[in-house]
Order: C-alpha cells, then sequence, then structure tokens
C-alpha cells in the first residue's frame, strides 16, 4: 500500500487508530493485508453475493466491483440465483452472472479469480448452489459482511456487525484500504441502495451516526436519492400491491396478549396473483406498524418448504428464534429460516411457540 512505503510507522498508527474506531471488530492486521492483497496488482476477482440476493447484497456486490474495476481489477460478480426486478435498474454495466442460469459462466468467472470476496452473508450455505465452489476455491478469499454471528470460511474475514448494512461497511473497508479514489457516482448509487434497503428506508437499523455520515458522503458523488426511492419502492406491479392489500386484508392474524403477528401465502396465492420474485419483499414489516405489536412474522409456501421472515422492534431476539426453531439466523430485528413443514404445520407450530415467548413479548420496551 502506497501509504505505508512513504512513512511507514506514522502513518501507520495513524490509520491503525482509524480503523479501529471504526471497524470494531476487525483487526488491524486483517485490513493491512486486505489493503495489501487488493492494491499491490491487478487482480482477477469474483464476487458472491448470497442467495435470492437483496438490496443490500446487490449493492454491496455492485458497488465493490465499480470500485476495484475502476482500480483496474478485473472483477465478475457471480449471484447463486436471480435477484428482483426492482433492483435491476442499476447504472452500473458490470457483468453479473447469475449462477443458476448460467453454470458454466459462473464456474469459469469463479475458477478464472486470483480472489473471491463473499458480501453479506457470514454462513456457507447461505451461498445456495455456490456453496461448494466457493469451500473449493484454494486462493484467497475476502468476507465482508455485517451478519452477528459469523462462521470462519474465508481466511479474511471482515465482520462487523454493528454496522446497518454491508454497504456501509465497505464504504468504510474502500477507505481504510486506501481505495475510496476509486468510488464513482456508480458505486455511490449502488451503495447507498444497499444502506436504503437494509435500514427499510432509514426505518431501522439507523441509531449509529456513521451511517448517516456515509449517507452524506455518498450524495457527494451526485446520486439522485429520489430517483433511487421510486426504482426501489415505487415499481411494482398491480397485482403485488393487490396480493398485500389480500394479505393485510385477509391473511395477517394478530395476537394483541402476545404483542405478535404472521401472515401465511400458499403457493396457490401467490400464483392467483402472478407472484413474480421479489413481490413479497417487505410484506413482514408491515404488521410492526400496528401498534403495540413487536414481533411480526412472513410464511411463505415454496416448492419444497416454507420460508420464515421475522422482524421485532426493541431487543425481542428474531435471530434466536429463527435459530432455535426454523433452521435459520440473522440479525436481532430481522431474520429468516425455512422448515420442512407444511405451511398449516409451521403456522401452528408458531402458534404453540407464543406462550413459550410470551413474557420475553411483553417485556420488550419499545
Ligand atoms: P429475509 O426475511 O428478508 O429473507 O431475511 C432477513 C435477514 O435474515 C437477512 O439478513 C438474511 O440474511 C437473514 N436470513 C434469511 N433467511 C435466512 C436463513 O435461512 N438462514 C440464516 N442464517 N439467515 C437468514
Ligand atoms: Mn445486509
Amino acid at each position: 500500500m502506497e501509504y505505508f512505503r512513504v512513512a511507514p510507522i506514522r502513518e501507520f498508527l495513524y490509520l491503525s487508530i482509524q480503523i479501529l474506531s471504526i471497524l470494531k471488530n476487525t483487526e488491524i492486521e486483517i485490513i493491512t493485508s486486505v489493503g495489501h492483497i487488493l492494491t499491490e496488482t491487478k487482480l482477477t476477482v469474483a464476487i458472491v453475493p448470497h442467495e435470492s440476493p437483496d438490496g443490500d447484497a446487490i449493492g454491496s456486490a455492485i458497488g465493490l466491483s465499480e470500485i476495484l474495476s475502476n482500480f483496474g481489477h478485473t472483477v465478475n460478480i457471480v449471484t447463486p440465483n436471480d435477484y428482483p426486478e426492482f433492483l435491476k435498474w442499476f447504472a452500473s454495466d458490470i457483468n453479473i452472472i447469475k449462477y443458476d442460469n448460467d453454470k458454466k459462466g459462473g464456474k469459469a468467472a469463479i475458477k478464472a479469480a486470483d480472489v473471491l470476496i463473499c458480501v453479506d452473508f457470514n454462513e456457507i450455505s447461505r451461498a445456495g448452489k455456490l456453496e461448494k465452489r466457493i469451500a473449493k476455491f484454494d486462493k484467497t478469499k475476502i468476507l465482508i459482511d455485517h451478519h452477528p454471528y459469523p462462521t470462519d470460511f474465508c481466511d479474511f474475514m471482515i465482520s462487523e456487525p454493528e454496522y446497518s448494512s454491508t454497504a456501509e461497511l465497505i464504504f468504510d473497508v474502500v477507505h481504510s484500504i486506501g481505495l475510496e479514489n476509486n468510488i464513482n457516482k456508480n458505486a455511490a448509487e449502488a451503495l447507498y441502495t444497499g444502506i436504503l434497503t437494509d435500514t427499510g428506508a432509514f426505518n431501522h437499523n439507523t441509531s449509529r451516526p456513521n451511517t448517516f455520515k456515509v449517507v452524506s458522503e455518498l450524495m457527494k458523488f451526485g446520486i439522485d436519492t429520489e430517483r433511487i426511492q421510486s426504482g426501489v419502492y415505487h415499481n411494482f406491479s398491480a397485482n403485488r400491491m393487490k396480493l398485500l392489500g389480500y394479505c393485510l386484508n385477509e391473511k395477517m392474524v394478530v395476537y394483541p396478549e402476545f404483542r405478535a403477528a404472521i401472515i401465511t401465502i400458499s403457493k396457490e396465492e401467490l400464483e392467483r396473483f402472478d407472484f413474480q420474485p421479489g413481490d413479497t419483499e417487505g410484506f413482514v414489516n408491515y404488521p410492526l406498524s400496528i401498534k403495540n405489536i413487536v414481533f411480526s412474522v412472513l410464511f411463505i409456501e415454496k416448492e419444497k418448504f416454507v420460508k420464515a421472515s421475522f422482524r421485532s422492534k426493541g431487543d425481542f431476539p428474531t435471530n434466536q428464534f429463527a435459530k432455535a426453531h426454523f433452521n435459520g439466523g440473522g440479525h436481532l430485528n430481522a431474520s429468516g429460516g425455512e422448515t420442512d413443514l407444511s405451511l398449516d404445520e409451521a403456522f401452528e407450530k408458531f402458534t404453540q411457540l407464543l406462550p413459550e415467548y410470551k413474557r420475553l413479548l411483553l417485556e420488550t420496551v419499545i
């Protein structure tokens, strides 16, 4: 890194203090090594986000790939599968390979890479069909993520659970390794989208000033925040709105005595409303708008399993609930999982669990 060659000790100390004060979890040696790897030679890089990528996963992957290619690296993004239509408006022309549609392309991109960077997940199983490819990759693997309880499957783990989003973290990491001059408007737009979507449009996970500091820095690149807001949140089909209305009107069950609510959606119901990937994004948040509700659950019947989403307010640990009962995990207030039970059985299981959590739910401070 240029920095170290110019004035090694003074600059190293300065950099150490700066990074340590921002990246609380990551040892300085890790950042330094990642800095060396990503700045000393031109590389071929593959970036992998988690399965069914959301705004943060895609925004982080696109933002980082823009920055690394502006620096001169050759970059490919390989997603395990497709992502929602409302995330397809990015200006970036970086190639995104969807592994389940293009196994050959995905395999080649990973094989050709000198460095593999995993973004927005911290358990290898969250890479879905790319899990084995990542496990087998025998060159440098770097992780950049903000989920709690990381599992150690990369050589360099930058894991910072305090961050609102991986996108916010990438912004700080890029500064920490001296690549900040490679941020352009496209990258800023993508990183902003990651922060926007992982905070539910600044509704949650926004208690740290750094989040807004990064947002204000990103805005200096001239990004059009209103256009992004429209691209992400005002871009739905009429059927999606009707499905939402139907779910809230006919499928939401509220348990005021437990301060909880649940929505279940069957495959047949999804088909009735011409479901497209991404259509149910955000549905799980709606019950939390009801006064006094602190725990919201969404079960969606998929082809071979039921996908569960959990959201909460205050300290109610949805990730522990997801882990203990629905093979999942995630953040305290936003987590997910899945079960092999039928939709009805999953619903039954959930209602039977509520009494066990009654005390915790009633004690949750909001
Ligand atoms: P969503 O409900 O939007 O699918 O996911 C919310 C959060 O939970 C995300 O941060 C995601 O990474 C995490 N999550 C979702 N599904 C799973 C899962 O099956 N396992 C684990 N460990 N985390 C999940
Ligand atoms: Mn995220």
